[in-house]
């Protein structure tokens, strides 16, 4: 049976300041994932401890953090059958130089860090990330 599911983007400050919200979105709705809710914001330091917690120990978390609080970020709920899975296909790797051609990250990410986008690992961090970010 086809599994209709709900998954949390973040489009990160990188992709914000290069002002291609709307080429990443395009890509999500010609790929039959509808944004069912979404809201621009500007994470604090301690909210990307709380989002980020499972990496705070992590060699890369001091760039995360400055990075992902340097400007606003884009957040949506996409929906569509296995959203989940779809989504991350369209990302691609979190690495840009492994992302597969035709990829969000392989088109616009420069490095694991400014690597544009957040994309939902599972159907539980799914459900975490959403009603971290919305009230739906
Ligand atoms: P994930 O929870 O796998 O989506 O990872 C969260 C974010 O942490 C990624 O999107 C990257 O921005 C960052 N990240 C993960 N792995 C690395 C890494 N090896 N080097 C630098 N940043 C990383």
């Amino acid at each position: 049976m086809i599994q209709k599911e709900r998954t949390l983007s973040i489009i990160k400050p990188d992709a914000v300041s290069k002002g291609i919200i709307g080429a990443i979105i395009s890509r999500f709705e010609s790929s039959g994932l509808l944004i069912v809710s979404a809201k621009m914001l500007q994470l604090t330091t301690d909210q990307v401890l709380e989002f980020y917690n499972e990496h705070k120990n992590k060699f890369f978390f001091k760039d995360l953090m400055e990075f992902m609080i340097s400007g606003p970020i884009f957040v949506q709920i996409l929906e569509g059958n296995y959203a989940i899975r779809r989504n991350r296909e369209i990302m691609g790797n979190t690495d840009p130089m492994k992302a597969l051609a035709g990829t969000i990250r392989f088109d616009y990410g420069e490095s694991c860090t400014k690597n544009v986008i957040h994309g939902s690992d599972s159907e539980s961090s799914a459900k975490y990330e959403i009603a971290y970010f919305f009230d739906i």
